[in-house]
C-alpha cells in the first residue's frame, strides 16, 4: 500500500476506578490513536504504552511516530516491510503496534475483507475472561457476582504476592465454583509461588501467569517443575526471541502474547509460531486499551488456532467507550463485525471521523 499520510493523536482514557496490579496502580490510560492513509482510504490503530512493562509513555509514542513518519510516507508498505523499517526500535513496541495495527486495518479495508479472514480465519467467535484487579476479598466477591450476571464464566484474578491475602482473594472466587486464571505480575519469589500454588490447589485454577520476576527464567522453571497448575509467561516474553528463550529453558506451559509488547500483529504472529512449533499454547492479552486495539487482538485470536486463551477485556475498566463499531462482547463471547478491516467505524473526538 502506498502510504500518503500518517497521523497520531493523544487518546486519553480515564478509568472507572483505579486499577491495581502487583506492579502499581493507574487511574487513566494515556494512549495514542494512529491513522495511516492511502489516498481516501485509511486504517486506524492504537498505542497503549505499558509504562510498567516496556517503559514507554504517551509522549514517547507521539514523538516516535512524529519522528519516523516522514520516512514512511510516500513508500509502499506491507506489514513485513514496515516491521523491517522499524526493527531498530525494539524499545518502542507499543508505538510500533499502533502503526502495525493501522496498516493491517488499511490493507484489509482495501481488500474488502475482515482482517481475521485475511490472517488465518480459524474461527468466528472466542470466549474471553474478565479481569479483577487487586482489591479486598469482599470486593472481589462482589465483582465476581457482577461478572457472572453479565455471562462471563472465567475470572482473571490479579494477586499482589502476599500468600495469606492472595489466598483469601482466590477463595472468594473459588468458593463460587468459578474457573480462575491467576496473574501475579511478578509478585512472588519462586518458593512463595510454589507454596501459594499448593494452597489454592482445591479450587478450579486454570493457570498462573508470571508468578516471578520477568528476568528470572530459572525461577519460572522452578515454579513450573513444582506446580500442578500450568505456568504462563507474560512479562518474561515481549518478542519472539524471548519466547524461544523460555521454551528452550522448559520454563513455561503457555505464553501470554500482547500486541503492545510484540510491536503489533506482525510480531505477535512470530511469537505464536515459535510457541506452536514447541506445542506451547498462547493467550492473547491486553494492556489498558480501548476497543480499537482490543479489536485488533480479537482478529488475531479469531485468525489462529493456537490462540487458546483470550483476555481482551480492558474496555470494561474505561469510564467511557468512545469507539463505534469494532468487537462486541456478549455473555463473554467476542465477535467482530463482518465488515472490512477491523470493522471500526470511528472514535469520538478523534481525527475527523
Ligand atoms: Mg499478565
Amino acid at each position: 500500500m502506498l502510504v500518503t499520510e500518517i497521523r497520531a493523536e493523544k487518546y486519553d482514557l480515564p478509568l472507572r476506578e483505579p486499577f491495581r496490579i502487583a506492579l502499581g496502580s493507574v487511574e487513566k490510560s494515556g494512549n495514542v490513536l494512529v491513522r495511516v492513509s492511502s489516498g481516501e482510504l485509511y486504517g486506524i490503530g492504537e498505542c497503549a504504552p505499558p509504562r510498567f512493562i516496556t517503559g514507554e509513555s504517551q509522549r514517547g509514542c507521539l514523538s516516535f511516530i512524529e519522528s519516523i513518519k516522514d520516512s514512511l510516507i510516500g513508500t509502499e508498505l506491507t506489514p513485513e516491510t514496515l516491521d523491517d523499517k522499524l526493527k531498530d526500535f525494539s524499545d518502542m513496541p507499543s508505538a510500533r503496534a499502533g502503526l502495525d495495527i493501522a496498516l493491517h486495518d488499511l490493507i484489509a479495508r482495501k481488500l474488502s475483507t475482515p482482517l481475521y479472514k485475511l490472517l488465518g480465519g480459524y474461527r468466528n467467535r472466542v470466549e474471553t475472561d474478565i479481569t479483577i484487579g487487586i482489591t479486598s476479598p469482599e470486593d472481589v466477591e462482589r465483582k465476581v457476582h457482577q461478572a457472572l450476571s453479565e455471562g462471563y464464566r472465567i475470572i482473571k484474578l490479579k494477586v499482589e504476592g502476599n500468600i495469606r491475602r492472595d489466598f483469601e482473594r482466590v477463595r472468594a472466587v473459588g468458593e463460587l465454583g468459578v474457573r480462575i486464571r491467576i496473574d501475579a505480575n511478578q509478585g512472588f519469589s519462586p518458593r512463595e509461588a510454589v507454596e501459594f500454588i499448593k494452597k489454592v490447589d482445591g479450587f478450579d485454577v486454570e493457570l498462573i501467569e508470571q508468578p516471578v520476576h520477568a528476568g528470572d527464567i530459572e525461577g519460572l522453571r522452578y515454579v513450573r517443575d513444582n506446580s500442578e497448575i500450568p505456568v504462563f509467561a507474560d512479562e518474561s516474553v515481549l518478542g519472539p526471541a524471548d519466547a524461544l528463550n523460555v521454551i528452550r529453558q522448559n520454563s513455561v506451559d503457555g505464553i501470554n502474547i500482547k500486541l503492545m509488547k510484540a510491536g503489533g500483529i506482525t510480531g505477535a504472529i512470530r511469537i505464536l509460531h515459535v510457541a506452536e512449533s514447541a506445542e506451547i499454547p498462547c493467550m492473547i492479552g491486553c494492556m489498558l486499551e480501548s476497543r480499537v486495539s482490543l479489536t485488533a487482538g480479537a482478529h488475531f485470536a479469531l485468525a489462529f488456532k493456537n490462540v487458546r486463551y483470550v483476555d481482551l477485556d480492558s474496555h470494561n475498566f474505561l469510564k467511557d467507550d468512545p469507539v463505534r463499531g469494532g468487537m462486541e462482547v456478549r455473555r463473554g463471547w467476542i465477535r467482530v463485525p463482518d465488515s472490512p478491516g477491523l470493522g471500526i467505524e470511528g472514535v469520538e473526538n478523534c481525527f475527523e471521523f
